[in-house]
Formats: C-alpha cells, structure tokens, sequence
C-alpha cells in the first residue's frame, strides 16, 4: 500500500515519517516549495524532538520521497492523507479553502481506486463536502471513499503520541475504508474507535473543545484563589484526584495558544451557533482564555507602577514547552501590549526565537536564558520549558535591577523565590 500525504505541516510530517517507519512507502507533498527542498536534504523544517532522526533514517531507508508535484502524488498513491491548513476566516468560521483546493486535484487525478482520508481538524460534514467536490470534478465513474481519521497529536511529543496514541479515530462509511485504515494502523497498540464520518469529525472538534474548557475553567478559578487567599495549585490537586475529572490540564496560567485550540474553539462555537444551539459556554471559554493577558499585565503594572522604560525579561516565546512553535502563542500579544506601553523588552526561548524575531525583529533577544536578565526590572515566565524551573536564583538577583517575578505558570514554589528575598507573583496563589 503506497500513502501519499498532503500537507507536511506539524500534522503531515509526523504522519508521513509514522506511516514511512510503520513500513509503508509515503509520498509527501507540500506547496511551499522551501519546505519541500530542505524535506528532500533531510532537514527538518520544524523543531519537534525526534523528528530530525526519524527523517534521515526514512530517507536513507528510501522509506519516504518527497515530491513536488501534487498530481503525480496523487497517482501514485492508494491512500491519500489530507494534512493542510484549517485556519479561521475574519468571521470565525473555518477556512476549508485549503482542504477543497486539494479535493479538486484529488478529483481531477483520479486513477483507480483511492480512500482520501481527511487528517486535518475540520467541522462535522466535511467529508460530505469533499466527497461532493470529488465527484462534481471528477469522472462520473470515480472510485473513492472518504474517511475521517482525526488527528490527536500534541505538539512538543508529537512523535510520541502518534506511535502512542490514546486512541485512534476511525470514521468510515464502508467495510473497504475501515479495513485500509485498520491495516495502517495494525501495529499501533491504541483502542481504535470505528465510526461514522460525522461522529469522528465531531469527536476531534469536541476533545479540542473541552480540553480549552478546561482550561479556562482553572483559570476562573485561579481568579477566585488570587481574591481570596486560596492557593489553585491546591486546588487543582485536590479537584484532580477525582478520577471523573483527572488531573490533566488543570493548570492554571497564562491560557492556552497554539494552532488548535484557538482556532478549534471558534470553529467548533461557529458550528453549533450555525445550526441554531447554544454554544455560549464555548464563548465564555474564549472570552475567559483571552483575559489572561490582561491579568498578566496588572500584575506587571502593580509590581512595577509604571511600564513605560522598565526593562520586562520574557522567559519562553513558543505556545507551549518543546516546540517552536508561536502561532497565537501568548507571548506575542503579551509584547505588542507591552511595547504599546513603552517597556523595553528583552527575550530568550530555547527554540522559538528565530520564529519570533519574523513578528518582532526590534526587541531584544538573549542567547540563554541570564542573558535576557541584565538590568531588568522584573521577569515574566510565559513557556514552562524543563531548563526555568532549575534556575540560579543567586545568578538572577546579581543580573536584575529590581527583583521581581512574574511567573505565568506557577513553575516556582513561593518558599524557594522568597528566599533570595524576590518579589514573586505567580497565578492563582499568593505568596504573602
Ligand atoms: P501547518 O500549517 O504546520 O501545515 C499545513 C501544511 O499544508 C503547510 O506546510 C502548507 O504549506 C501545506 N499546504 C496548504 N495547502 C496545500 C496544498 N494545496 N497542497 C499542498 N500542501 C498544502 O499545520 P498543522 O499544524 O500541521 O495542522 C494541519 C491540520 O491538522 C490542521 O487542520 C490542524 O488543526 C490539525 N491538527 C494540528 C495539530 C497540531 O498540533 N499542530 C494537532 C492535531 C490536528
């Protein structure tokens, strides 16, 4: 069986490489040219731990070819593994217009039998929709199925979690699809959850959902500890020990970022609101999640007083740990705010600075994370990379003007910051 994937994003590298070691021969397309040139030399366009090896060895093992022509994709391959983008349109729906665009190519190269398999997070009746595209484009005789077989990875382990997934999603409208989709993922020990198309889109849509709930949900309550002297890191353990709510994404911050969750949120609100329910709650998820950086500058602002000529150190730049990830990370609406009041910023993430010098080329960026410290009036913790939480707090004292922490993660205990006679500001708990 020859797989061909389109799209080698996060989503459609990670697959390709997964399927290439599974044993299958991968043909990867993508439009950006660059990515495909650097793919071809074995260099691996993002920063995903793990990723880089992978691709060598597939390459070597000629395991995977990357090709830059879609419709010779397309030919070659039996199953055909939709990866592109899903972005949100100015109104909050989703953009499908990358998923169609690769539809009608499927269409119009259609040779023979293939299962087209959407990857990408997308709303429930799409594969309706792409089925409806291919046979408007195609030949009256085309021999196809659509499936539906939603993506689950986290970014940071995404290698990880596609060999060790919690489950996989399998939404079909026939015996032959399950049966090629089964075969794929035959030597994936995961339960394998056979569905209809609709259920399995609705399924991705609705984890993505709640888990941004939950996550808004904690920070609600953090707001709650911080007026009332509760500690939410408290709070959160004791709520997590309970086995129907579980410990997972209970941790309060500066809310989520990243490609999916914002965008899932919208798209999934967009949906119900479409047909008519009452998907508020998905509105009080966004609107909570968006007030974090508001909550983050006051606590900056009454540290500090005034903004304007302080120098704000940032520690940690991409969405989240292990990934270089920025798209709607925190951080970039957190330094438009504080260059809009006149701080003087200076930046350090282990992987995420050369992406983000592209939003912000001015500001200034350190080479390790002390660097960034030299004369600042206060440290704000955004990403909760391993290399913060063991710090030399003697170190960072010496480099700072005024001794102030913000730390948007909770990575500290307030006994070992209040040692060194810091002031720390963490979320949801105080430390005085
Ligand atoms: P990405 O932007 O990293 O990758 C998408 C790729 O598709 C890009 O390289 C782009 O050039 C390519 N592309 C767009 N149109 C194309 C076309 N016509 N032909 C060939 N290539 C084309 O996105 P991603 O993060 O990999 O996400 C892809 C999908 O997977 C989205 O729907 C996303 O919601 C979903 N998803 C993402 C994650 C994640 O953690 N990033 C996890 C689960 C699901």
């Amino acid at each position: 069986m020859k797989i061909g994937v389109i799209g080698l994003g996060y989503v459609g590298l990670t697959t390709a490489l997964t399927f290439a070691k599974l044993g299958f021969k991968v043909y990867g397309n993508d439009k950006d040219k660059d990515k495909l040139e650097k793919l071809k030399k074995g260099i691996c366009p993002i920063y995903e731990p793990g990723l880089d090896e992978l691709l060598a060895e597939m390459l070597e093992k000629n395991q995977i070819e990357f090709l830059e022509d879609i419709t010779e994709t397309i030919r070659i391959s039996d199953v055909i593994f939709i990866c592109v983008g899903t972005p949100t349109n100015p109104d909050g729906s989703p953009d499908l217009s990358q998923v169609e665009e690769v539809s009608k190519i499927i269409a119009e190269n259609l040779n023979g039998y293939k299962l087209i398999v959407e990857k990408s997070t997308v709303p429930v009746q799409t594969a309706q929709w792409i089925k409806r595209t291919i046979k408007l484009y195609s030949n009256e005789d085309a021999n196809f199925d659509v499936a539906s077989n939603p993506e689950f990875l986290r970014e940071g382990s995404a290698l990880y979690d596609t060999f060790n997934p919690d489950r996989i999603v399998i939404g079909v409208e026939n015996e032959r699809a399950k049966e090629i989709l089964l075969k794929i993922y035959e030597k994936i020990n995961a339960p394998k959850i056979i569905t209809d198309v609709n259920t399995a889109e609705i399924i991705k849509h609705a984890s993505n959902a709640f888990l941004a709930m939950k996550i808004s949900f904690i920070n609600m309550v953090a707001d709650l500890c911080e007026k009332t002297g509760a500690d939410i890191k408290k709070v959160a353990e004791g709520m997590g020990y309970d086995k129907r709510i579980g410990r997972e994404f209970l941790n309060a911050g500066i809310g989520y970022g990243g490609y999916c969750f914002p965008k899932d949120v919208k798209a999934f609100y967009y949906i119900g609101k479409s047909y008519g329910l009452d998907f508020s709650l998905l509105e009080a998820v966004e609107r909570i999640n968006n007030s974090r950086i508001d909550r983050v500058m006051e606590k900056l602002k009454n540290a500090l007083w005034n903004l304007k000529n302080k120098k704000i150190a940032i520690w940690g730049l991409s969405f989240k740990p292990n990934t270089d990830d920025i798209r709607e990370a925190p951080s970039i609406k957190i330094v438009k705010k504080l260059l809009e009041e006149g701080s003087i910023v200076s930046a350090y993430d282990p992987k995420a600075i050369e992406n983000f010098k592209k939003l912000f080329p001015n500001i200034i960026y350190g080479k390790d994370k002390y660097e960034v410290l030299e004369n600042a009036n206060a440290l704000l913790i955004i990403t909760e990379w391993d290399e913060f939480k063991n710090v030399d707090f003697e170190k960072i004292k010496k480099l700072m003007r005024t001794h102030i922490i913000v730390d948007g993660r909770n990575i500290f205990e307030c006994e070992e910051v209040l040692k060194y006679k810091f002031e720390y500001y963490p979320i949801g708990r105080s430390c005085y």
